[in-house]
């Protein structure tokens, strides 16, 4: 068998969390063309619905579940839910992100703490709450949504809080990697740089920057959702079966000076 064909995922079941919209959406779109059944799991349960359904028109199963990722009992609820339809899980996307771009001395505690709590904590919930069914399948694929700013401290805008979120999903990734590594399960991350989605284009404080950013960026663009689409086919299938504990910058050489 060739490598494309390889690559497919046909009879894979898959989840992302925040799958409704952007990169999320851009990966579920990627993986259902790859063949795998698909869990949208999002705070927005109208956008996760609608996603849902443009997917299955791709010929697989696809469901929307309405879930924070950062409450326990919503994660654990979400994963009865997938087992109970699909009656396993092979790849997890635990992908929902926020950004705040508040200076550090102004940044309030409660801010600081919500940034941690769905970018971090609402990753290990989505991720811990994958592997305790993997490990039990002695299978699957993890993958995680860091950033280039777990790498870098991108300027202009202050975003300590994001930075330390992210630099801490690449960490919990190569854990959670070497823990799993005996047992069948692996944990990957991607960190995007600049993409183009809701999160960038719509914020009111993100989007005057972006003519700046471009200007920086050596390539000279943001990159698109679509543009992640291959290195999450990859991650999710059996192809990549020697790669754990890696963390992908896609982000066009920004991180690179
Ligand atoms: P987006 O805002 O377009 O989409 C995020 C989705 O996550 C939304 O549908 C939202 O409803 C959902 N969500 C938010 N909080 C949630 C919660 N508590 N529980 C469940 N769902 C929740 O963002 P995006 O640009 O597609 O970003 C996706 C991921 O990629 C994030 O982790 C982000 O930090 C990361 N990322 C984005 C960029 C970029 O430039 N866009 C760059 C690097 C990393």
């Amino acid at each position: 068998m060739g490598i494309i064909e390889r690559m497919r995922l046909d009879g894979k079941v898959s989840f992302i969390t925040g799958g409704a919209r952007g990169i999320g959406k851009a990966i579920a779109t990627a993986i259902a063309e790859a063949g795998s059944d698909v869990a949208i799991i999002d705070l927005d349960m109208e956008e996760a619905e609608k996603t849902a359904k443009e997917i299955e028109m791709l010929g697989v199963k696809a469901i929307a579940i309405q879930a924070d990722v950062t409450k326990e009992e919503e994660v654990d609820h979400m994963m009865q839910i997938i087992l109970d339809t699909f009656g396993k899980l092979d790849v997890a996307f635990c992908n929902a992100g926020i950004c705040m771009n508040i200076p550090a001395d102004e940044m309030t505690y409660e801010q600081w703490k919500k940034v941690i709590d769905i970018n971090l904590n609402g990753i290990f919930l989505s991720s811990q709450a994958a592997a305790k069914v993997m490990l039990k399948q002695k299978k699957g694929s993890i993958i995680n949504t860091a950033s280039m700013s777990g790498h870098i401290v991108n300027v202009p805008q202050p975003q300590c809080s994001y930075n330390a979120s992210k630099a801490g999903v690449i960490m919990l990734t190569k854990s959670m990697a070497v823990e799993f590594a005996k047992k069948g399960v692996r944990v990957n991350s991607i960190s995007p740089g600049y993409i183009g989605t809701e999160l960038t284009l719509q914020s009111p404080t993100l989007k005057p920057l972006i003519e700046q950013w471009n200007e920086m960026a050596p390539l000279g663009r943001m990159g698109r959702p679509d543009e992640l689409q291959a290195i999450a086919v990859y991650l999710a299938g059996d192809t990549s079966d020697f790669t754990t504990g890696s963390d992908f910058v896609i982000d066009g050489a920004f991180t690179c000076f």
